[in-house]
């Protein structure tokens, strides 16, 4: 048990190309390992893990998982070698069966990019065990929050959970001349920050509604879903803060949030 609960963070992870040039997020990414408390292991929501019910990966050796098609072979060649959490899987699933969620395990599933292309960058040394939990697609925000919530206690566990997905993603309107950032995305990046910095649960859970052309920032809700656990785990009405931001490919939010209770 940690005398204080680690915050939760939520972080955009942009395009796979962020591992081989990672830039200012990378920059962003490695300087976040360097100042949290180092936590005993970690729990990572993926985008790009999506399941019926909530499941947890318990993997003593996860493998990582190219989960993206047509980039450059020296994407394809990077390692990222952290051992897996099955003490961490299996406390997960206590606490999602306490929840009433009926969690599965998946025993050999590996790291998506999702969690491996922001690791690499955070614990480059790949020496804090990382288990993944996945998102459910046909659930709400309201479903996620609750994941969330019955996950919370980890926190004093001296679990970190990183939950990465993307605060604008509209994979068929990018720009890839780099020629700006358009209105409407900076529009919902910024509605999304106020939200998450006023502590308006409600408001967040409500984005479908609430939010600026919703269904341009998100023409599905994979990449936005993860935040959600992330501010579930902190509890309600507890304000977060906008670490980073910025935007590649035109549209494409890169912005991450840290919650604390
Ligand atoms: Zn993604």
């Amino acid at each position: 048990m940690t005398a204080t609960p680690l915050p939760t963070f939520f972080v955009s992870h942009g395009s796979p190309m962020l591992a081989l040039d990672p830039g200012a997020t990378g920059d962003f990414w490695a300087e976040l390992g360097e100042t949290l408390p180092r936590p005993d292991a970690i729990l990572c929501v993926s985008a790009h893990w999506m399941t019926t019910v909530p499941a947890v990966s318990r993997a003593g050796r996860p493998e990582v998982i190219y989960d993206f098609y047509g980039f450059p072979e020296a994407l394809y060649q990077l390692r990222y070698s952290a051992p897996g959490a099955p003490g961490l899987a299996d406390r997960a699933v206590e606490l999602l069966q306490a929840a009433g969620l009926s969690p599965a395990v998946d025993p050999a599933r590996g790291l998506d990019h999702g969690a491996w292309v922001p690791l690499r960058s955070i614990y480059p040394e790949g020496d804090v065990p990382v288990t993944q939990l996945a998102i459910q697609p046909r659930r709400d925000a309201r479903w996620h929050f609750q994941v969330g919530e019955a996950l919370g206690p980890l926190r004093r566990e001296n679990v970190l959970i990183l939950a990465s997905g993307g605060a604008v993603h509209n994979l068929r309107d990018l720009d890839r001349s780099n020629g700006g950032t358009p209105e409407w995305a900076r529009r919902f990046d910024e509605w999304l920050a106020k939200a998450v910095v006023a502590g308006d649960t409600e408001t967040l859970l409500d984005w479908e509604r609430a939010a600026p052309e919703p269904r341009r920032a998100h023409p599905t809700e994979d990449h936005l879903l993860p935040i959600f656990v992330a501010a579930g785990a902190a509890g309600k009405g507890v304000r977060g803060k906008r670490i980073h931001q910025g935007f590649s490919l035109g549209s494409l939010s890169l912005a991450a949030f840290q919650f604390d209770s």
